[in-house]
């Protein structure tokens, strides 16, 4: 799944989220002699920024993917998949539920096969 399909917080709802970077550098913060403000508009300019791309819901705080990767993460895919089931019948909820946990049983005795040739 795309991280650019995402509308909103899957979570949530909110439509907000924000990506941790990390900065480094000096800023030279400008103050006047007689105390009156001064611009200080470019001080961070010279710092180097480091882009994570990991974006958190502004609100639950969750995370949701990278954003410059354009992924969405996959306890986030799942919540989609679960919203988009909303109004479904109960049937059509457990049909849905088995067939994950089947794949998961699958992947399992795939990863198993693996380790035990090994
Ligand atoms: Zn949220």
């Amino acid at each position: 799944m795309r991280f650019q399909d995402l509308e909103a917080c899957p979570f949530c709802g909110c439509d907000e989220f924000y990506e941790k970077q990390q900065t480094r550098g000096t800023i030279h913060y400008r103050i006047r002699f007689d105390g009156k403000e001064t611009d200080n508009s470019d001080m961070y300019d010279s710092l180097l920024t480091m882009y994570s791309g990991r974006a958190y819901c502004n609100d639950c705080k969750r995370y949701l993917g990278n954003y410059i990767k354009d992924e969405v993460g996959k306890v986030a895919q799942r919540k989609c998949f679960e919203n988009s089931l909303e109004g479904e019948s109960q049937e059509v909820k457990d049909f849905f539920k088995k067939a994950i946990a089947d794949n998961k049983e699958f992947q399992k005795k795939i990863e198993s096969e693996r380790v035990r040739k090994w």
